[in-house]
């Protein structure tokens, strides 16, 4: 109404961008010692396998606990590192977090999966960051999976030696958010990738639409017609999950399965949780 366009609602407008970029500068100041002073752990969420009702991975995904604001979503401070460049700093981190956590469990063929920056790829150091962290940790390395996104791929191509030297290795690299670069799919195929992750943006409509049921039934047989191993994630729904299935989809990560959660509480759900409750009796 009119109310809103009035010059009371500009100054609330300035005031709100002021306030959110105000919060962005501290935000990205407290980055800086976040990691030295223990604010940033990492939690690990499920991938399921269809086939063997049980996990075949987890992913490590970061969190951030700040003093005054409390949990940061890496959607907010991930950028910000970038921005600065010390998400190399992270990245390895993260890599040696992950792996020596995943090292510990009794679930000795778990894989981990890692998200990997574009700009620490490109920074060159993540072969020997990769390299130390399954060292210190010990992990076999085909437990490892990078994820990378699509984008970062398929824009620069001269990683691909870096790529071809860590499967060298036996770590996987993975393709995260597919889905989001059809432009240049002939690029992907050359790719020394093995796996796929398909954007959840396939899961919309999936229920209700066709058109996008066909869509996504495409992508999924594109990855398996490649050879790739083809994870779907943010399943939230059981008819989505339903629908996963009668295509004979096997890989599925959200939060109808499982939530990211704690390492102690990995721990705990891998031994005892009953992951078939999610999924849709194939018998029915
Ligand atoms: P991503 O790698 O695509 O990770 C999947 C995101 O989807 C995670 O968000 C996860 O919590 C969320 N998710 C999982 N299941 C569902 C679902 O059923 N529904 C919905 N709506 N979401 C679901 P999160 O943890 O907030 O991370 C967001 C993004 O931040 C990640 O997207 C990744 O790009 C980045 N990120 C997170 N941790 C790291 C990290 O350690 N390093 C780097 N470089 N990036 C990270
Ligand atoms: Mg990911
Ligand atoms: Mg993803
Ligand atoms: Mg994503």
């Amino acid at each position: 109404g009119a109310r809103e366009t009035g010059p009371g609602s500009v100054r609330r407008y300035d005031d709100a961008l002021r306030a959110a970029q105000g919060r962005r500068d501290q935000l990205r100041t407290d980055l800086a010692g976040a990691l030295a002073r223990g604010e940033l752990r990492m939690v690990y969420q499920p991938v399921v396998d269809l086939a063997l009702h049980a996990p075949a991975g987890v992913e490590a995904l970061m969190r951030w606990q700040h003093p005054e604001f409390g949990a940061v979503s890496p959607a907010d401070f991930i950028p910000l590192a970038e921005e600065s460049g010390l998400i190399v700093d992270l990245g390895r981190w993260a890599l040696v977090q992950a792996c020596t956590a995943t090292g510990q469990l009794a679930a000795d063929e778990l894989y981990v999966a890692v998200n990997v920056s574009a700009r620490h790829v490109l920074s060159g150091q993540v072969v020997d960051d990769v390299v130390s962290a399954l060292a210190s940790s010990g992990l076999r390395p085909d437990r490892l999976v990078l994820e990378i996104t699509e984008s970062v791929l398929l824009d620069e191509l001269h990683i691909t030696d870096d790529l071809e030297a860590l499967r060298q290795l036996g770590v996987r690299i993975a393709v995260d958010d597919f889905g989001t670069g059809w432009s240049s799919l002939a690029r992907l195929v050359s790719l020394p990738i093995d796996v796929l992750k398909m954007d959840r943006a396939f899961l919309t409509d999936l229920e209700t639409d066709p058109q996008r049921r066909s869509l996504c039934r495409s992508v999924l047989q594109l990855g398996s017609s490649l050879g790739l191993a083809v994870i779907v994630e943010g399943v939230e729904r059981t008819a989505e999950l339903q629908l996963l299935q009668d295509m004979g989809h096997r890989f599925v990560q959200g939060f109808l399965l499982a939530r990211p959660m704690e390492l102690a509480q990995l721990t705990d759900r891998l031994a005892d949780h009953d992951w078939t409750t999610a999924l849709v009796r194939s018998d029915r």
